[in-house]
């Protein structure tokens, strides 16, 4: 088989900021997506950088008291550091500062210029400095930018245009005919949409009597480029255009991975800017959605940015990735909280995926002298694991091909659940003490232990360094590949096994903003013995236990949370009315709920979840990653203390 090539990019970032959560979600995704196309067989290069020319970065070094070139040189090199924390290793990282692309950006300025697409006129308009463009009528609120707060000024100036207009009916045409180019489909449609009106030409210049840092136009010295015309062509300097045969090779495949803010720029300048150029459009453009902290969307002056290392410092490169990519459905909004991270962390990786590792490894330890075991006769049980598991891998394939991360990953954690309940139902340890029962327990390990490797796949490309802990101590090469090995039964019998040490720290709750991960796991080690040893001294007092107002309450309507999948809105009755969010979705359908009886702590500090006040908890029983509700024997009054 041949094999096949991606050519995969993230916008280059304006360095106009520092990277955030934002940048770090598109440059996740890509290298997400990377990772699988690699694991898929694919040749892939992946590629990122900075945006270092324009108005907004000559005023960014003002602020700083630096020269621009200073000021990029800084700030460019804080993406640079800031990619391998996240485990993210882009093939080229491409600077609009490096003399490469400028002179690839001038020939085809001269290529376009004298093919008479790019030509002189005098425009009146009103121009927004923050946005760097001129804005229409249409887009102004109450006579102001409404992205910048301020009026633009009435500018009148001669400047040189592209011929944009010429290639509106051709890129209509190739989005009708080619369904995939721009996903998801609401952003195809919202294209499409702002195609119906008659497309204008492209301002792409500036006078350098109004800036100065950016590429001259080489036919005219008294501009220079708009920073978008410039910044666009990096996707061909990258792999080497014109020539160069990385180009020939990996245009055709090139799929650009953005957010949704700099849609219009990709989806309709840069398409007809290639067109012109008589080169084929990209292959494919991902569109995601904004992270929300909190209520709003993030921003400088409102301080809620999140720092990509300040996650990673807190909760560790994996589980970051895992977070982002499992709560976020690609193409739409999603909210970040420090909160719903450590909820991800504690339940789906501490606990479900942490706990089938450990356990497993741990038994296999102890009952069968660490080796793998050859698999006696099957059972049904343990055919249905397979064919979970198996099955596992195919959706998780369709699903990463569209990039729908978070329903790869919530397929995967299916297969965990089905895995922990898999222990429980054939109770290992209690195998172990019946020499007759060897057979059956050897092929309850070799199940779980074949389960566990398939897992080990498809979470590669999303937490690479856990898969890579997970292989070993399975005894497999580092090296996952999806094309030979996600085949039931290529564990090997007699291989042995070694015992690692946690795969995620449970953390506490009190300590995610800025918990040390060793101090994160000293408390997780203090929990468990805790939770294994009642007796000890973290036993509380009589009047420690009358703090808390345990009551029954009876759910009366139950929905489910938007964007999240973890997360019901309960209103319960006890006996006052009230909102509870709880994270059962997963186990409980809302018309399950209602009408049911549960027990809630009623006088815990409100909190909130997804957007939701939560006023209580719900009390739930986890066990080997099924869930059930806590509940009274008989019906009770809604409301009646529980003592
Ligand atoms: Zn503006």
């Amino acid at each position: 088989m041949d094999t096949m090539n991606t050519y995969i990019t993230t916008p280059i970032f304006y360095v106009n900021a520092q990277p955030h959560l934002g940048h770090a979600f598109t440059t996740i995704v890509a290298d997400t997506y990377c990772r699988y196309r690699r694991l898929c067989g694919d040749e892939v290069i992946l590629q990122t950088g900075t945006d270092e020319h324009g108005d907004k970065i000559v005023q960014a070094a003002q602020g700083a008291g630096v020269s621009p070139r200073e000021y990029v040189d800084r700030i460019s090199a804080m993406f640079r550091q800031t990619w391998p924390l996240l485990e993210i290793e882009p093939d080229n990282f491409i600077r609009t500062t490096d003399p490469v692309h400028i002179k690839t950006v001038q020939a085809i300025l001269q290529r376009v210029y004298e093919q008479g697409d790019i030509y002189f006129s005098e425009y009146s308009g009103l121009y927004c400095r923050g946005c760097e463009r001129f804005l229409t009528e249409k887009e102004l609120v109450d006579g102001k930018c409404p992205d910048h707060q301020q009026a633009p000024e009435a500018i009148t100036e001669q400047n040189y245009f592209f011929r944009m207009s010429k290639y509106q009916q051709w890129l209509i045409d190739h989005i009708n005919s080619h369904p995939e180019f721009i996903t998801p489909e609401r952003y195809r449609n919202e294209v499409l949409s702002f195609l119906r009106e008659p497309l204008e030409d492209l301002c792409i210049s500036r006078p350098t009597s109004r800036l100065t840092w950016g590429i001259p136009l080489p036919f005219d010295d008294r501009f220079v480029t708009y920073v978008w015309f410039d910044a666009l062509i990096n996707y061909l300097t990258g792999i080497g255009y014109p020539d160069g045969e990385n180009f020939s090779r990996n245009w055709a495949v090139a799929e650009h991975i953005i957010a949704k803010d700099i849609l219009k720029p990709h989806a309709i300048y840069w398409p007809t800017m290639l067109c012109c150029l008589g080169l084929a459009p990209f292959r494919k453009l991902h569109v995601h959605g904004y992270w929300n902290v909190g209520e709003t969307k993030m921003s400088k002056s409102l301080g809620n940015v999140v720092r990509p290392a300040e996650m990673v410092e807190a909760f560790g490169a994996d589980t970051v990735r895992y977070f982002l990519l499992r709560e976020m459905s690609f193409g739409l909004d999603s909210g970040y909280s420090a909160d719903a991270l450590l909820m991800r962390q504690n339940s789906d990786l501490a606990n479900d995926l942490g706990n089938l590792f450990s356990r497993s490894l741990t038994m296999v330890a102890k009952f069968a002298a660490s080796r793998v075991p050859a698999a006696g006769t099957p059972t049904e049980i343990d055919r249905e694991l397979r064919d979970a598991a198996v099955a596992m891998i195919d959706t998780y394939r369709r699903e990463m091909d569209s990039f729908a991360f978070n329903r790869a990953l919530a397929a995967v954690w299916e297969v965990i659940s089905r895995a922990n309940k898999y222990i429980v139902e054939n109770a290992p340890w209690d195998l172990a003490k019946d020499t007759d029962k060897r057979e059956r327990l050897d092929t309850v390990f070799y199940y779980l232990l074949e389960t566990l490797r398939l897992i080990t796949l498809t979470i590669e490309p999303v937490m690479p360094a856990t898969a890579v802990k997970m292989r070993r101590a399975l005894g497999l090469d580092a090296q996952a590949d999806l094309t030979t090995q996600a085949v039931w039964g290529l564990l090997a019998p007699q291989g042995i096994i070694t015992l690692p040490e946690a795969l995620f720290p449970r953390l506490d709750t009190g300590k995610k903003k800025k918990t040390e991960p060793a101090t994160a796991a000293q408390n997780t080690t203090k929990i468990m013995t805790a939770a294994e040893n009642p007796e000890d001294e973290n036993l509380i007092s009589f009047d420690d236990f009358k703090k808390i107002d345990l009551r029954v309450a009876e759910v009366v309507a139950a929905e489910k949370i938007k964007k999240s999948d973890r997360l019901l809105k309960l209103t319960v009755k006890a006996p006052e009315e009230r909102t509870i969010v709880a994270g059962i979705a997963e186990f409980y359908q809302p018309e399950q709920v209602v009408g049911k009886q549960v027990l809630i702590v009623a006088n815990l500090k409100p909190t909130k979840l997804m957007g939701v006040a939560s006023h209580g908890m719900v009390l739930a029983v986890k066990d080997q990653g099924s869930l059930s509700l806590s509940a009274v024997s008989s019906q009770v009054t809604p409301g009646s203390k529980v003592s």
